[in-house]
């Protein structure tokens, strides 16, 4: 049997190893001065003035969420087609969810089905609070279109941008919130870069990024002109806020200052790959993921396929079969039975059914090689027949 093939994977080099090693022998384990340091490379290399980091983009998304003062009774919309991460951070603050549709070019939310929507709400007075935009699979969603409405509308922006270090919008590396308020990165080892576990949130906003800071670890300040009854001794520190402990370790942060200067050559493997998968389908109907286009560079941390229902199941059979980790990225979110026993009730959102209903995630990461790429596609093709 040929050896498996997963749809994503990590990098380690020796140099990274190296770098977690002398942050093990290092005075800190936990948050020291590593973590920092990873903060300041990441701003420098997103062309953006903030960064906190985290253990998980999870924890980001929840404290940004708090950060824009998100609060019960609240809405906060994302897309329909993410991880449930991207809505979870809602109910955490107690707020409420609603999705919206996607583009079917893009696979991300439909900035004309965003207008429509808040159109309804405003009538009804439901406008949310938040919208979270997510850049599927690395192509970044259409912020300049969602920055417009969020002037005229007044809600806040997070784009949850777990797959998307490295892409490019409008020319700017995604992280630098031109049209955000916060940018959340994930550095889960499937993603374009790892810490093992680890996030991040960016902004420009240094109020926002107080706030951010504080509530990573427990809402306390040692910062006297944050605090309530400032005190003149340098064990004082004040609890301000309910924050908790969302911290990186230096260990972490190591592997992650290792991995930054990877993640361009990464992306551009990557985009070679989706190159390859193109040259070797193209006579198939498939419908091939968008890679690049005048306003958006992917960085193509997934690769997702579409075809008619009737291929798909063939398709993953065929991969079970030969070896190779095919996936579905994503479920719409609503579905889940969690969603279905809210009080919200979901109506099915027809691009996101369909998408659903088509979509493949194929293997694609920088250690594949050329031969693997090969299997896929003859299975592929094979399934097809
Ligand atoms: C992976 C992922 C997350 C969560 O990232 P963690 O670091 O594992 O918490 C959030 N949103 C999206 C879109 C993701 O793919």
């Amino acid at each position: 049997m040929d050896s498996f093939i997963n749809y994503g994977k990590q990098d380690i080099t020796e140099d990274d190893v190296n770098a977690v090693i002398a942050a093990l022998k290092s005075e800190h384990l936990t948050q020291g001065p590593v973590v920092p340091m990873f903060e300041q490379l990441l701003a420098e290399y997103c062309d953006v003035q903030f960064a906190t980091a985290t253990n998980s983009a999870t924890s980001a998304l929840h404290i940004s969420c708090l950060a824009l003062d998100l609060q019960a009774g609240d809405w906060l919309w994302t897309t329909a087609i993410s991880f449930v991460a991207s809505s979870n951070c809602a109910l955490y603050c107690g707020a409420k969810v609603d999705f919206v549709d996607i583009n079917p070019t893009t696979n991300n939310i439909c900035a004309l089905k965003l207008k429509e929507k808040l159109e309804l709400a405003e009538k009804e007075n439901l406008l949310p609070k938040i919208i979270v935009a997510v850049h599927l699979c690395g192509l970044p969603a259409e912020m300049k279109d969602i920055k417009e409405l969020s002037d005229k509308y007044g809600f806040s922006i997070i784009e949850d941008a777990s797959h998307a270090i490295g892409a490019e919008y409008l020319s700017d590396k995604v992280g630098n919130c031109k049209f955000s308020d916060i940018t959340v990165f994930s550095f889960h080892p499937v993603k374009i870069i790892t810490t093992g576990e680890g996030g991040a949130a960016l902004t420009k906003n240094s109020k926002l990024h107080n706030r951010l800071q504080l509530l990573r670890s427990h809402g306390i300040t040692r910062d006297h002109l944050e605090m309530v009854n400032p005190v003149n001794q340098s064990w004082y520190y004040e609890q301000i806020e309910l924050g908790f402990n969302y911290r990186m370790t230096d260990i972490q942060a190591a592997l992650g200052i290792s991995q930054l200067g990877r993640i361009d050559s990464y992306i551009e493997k990557r985009h070679q790959i989706a190159k390859m998968y193109k040259e070797q389908l193209n006579d198939l109907p498939i419908e091939f993921p968008t890679t690049e286009s005048i306003r958006q560079y992917s960085s193509l941390h997934l690769y997702v396929i579409k075809v008619n229902i009737e291929y798909r199941d063939f398709i993953f059979e065929s991969l079970k079969n030969d070896n190779i980790g095919a996936n579905l990225h994503y479920i719409p979110i609503y579905q889940h039975p969690y969603y279905r026993n809210l009080d919200t009730l979901y109506k099915p959102l027809e691009n996101a059914e369909k998408y659903y209903k088509s979509a493949i995630t194929i293997p694609l990461h920088p250690k594949i090689k050329d031969d693997e790429i090969l299997r896929i596609t003859s299975s592929i093709r094979a399934a097809m027949k």
